[in-house]
């Protein structure tokens, strides 16, 4: 019997035009992380880049780079360190401020999550501009951790996320 054909995650994600708002065409995940195939295929891609490099923790900011982080994590024989939006975290925290569109935001991670000698590999769904994944950088890089790597399902290379990433190196599963 013929092997069957490879799933092909961009299959699975979904264009929803003018969401959450006029001119944003947004990409939804959730049609992948509702196929089995598809939401293990790119854990399985994502595992193959990583597994082996000595990665201690892998990092995610809410909401959707949990989804992606925590299985690959259990994968690749790594910790798990949520980044969180304000007061969400019980602990002490440590604190990063970016910029949005209009005024600011603020992520934290618990203050004895990362350090000095922990190699860290951020993870988040979507690279768009790239403001909340330079605020994971520099959060995890204010703690004194090892940052080895930046990684995506989506990249959206025409909004300019990855040479403000510059010079961490940057992976992504699909480049639209
Ligand atoms: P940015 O800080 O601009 O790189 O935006 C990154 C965050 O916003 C990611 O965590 C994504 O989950 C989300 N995001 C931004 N743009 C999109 C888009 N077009 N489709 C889906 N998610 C997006």
């Amino acid at each position: 019997m013929a092997a069957s054909a490879p799933v092909d995650i961009r299959d699975w994600i979904r264009d929803i035009p003018d969401f959450p708002k006029p001119g944003i065409l947004f990409k939804d995940i959730t049609p992948l992380l509702g196929h089995p195939e598809a939401f293990q295929a790119s854990i399985d891609r994502l595992e193959a880049e990583y597994a082996g490099k000595g990665i201690d923790v892998i990092a995610a900011a809410e909401a959707r780079g949990f989804i992606f982080g925590a299985p690959l994590a259990l994968r690749i024989g790594a910790g798990f360190v949520p980044i969180r939006k304000p007061g969400k975290l019980p602990y002490a925290t440590i604190a990063q401020e970016y910029a949005l569109e209009y005024g600011n935001d603020r992520l934290e991670v618990h203050s004895d999550a990362l350090g000095p000698g922990k190699k860290v590999l951020l993870i988040d769904d979507v690279l768009a501009t790239g403001g909340t994944m330079c605020a994971c950088r520099d959060l995890v890089k204010s703690t004194g951790a090892d940052l080895v790597a930046c990684a995506f399902v989506i990249e959206l290379s025409f909004l300019g996320g990855r040479p403000k990433l510059e010079p961490c190196d940057v992976f992504s599963l699909i480049t639209y």
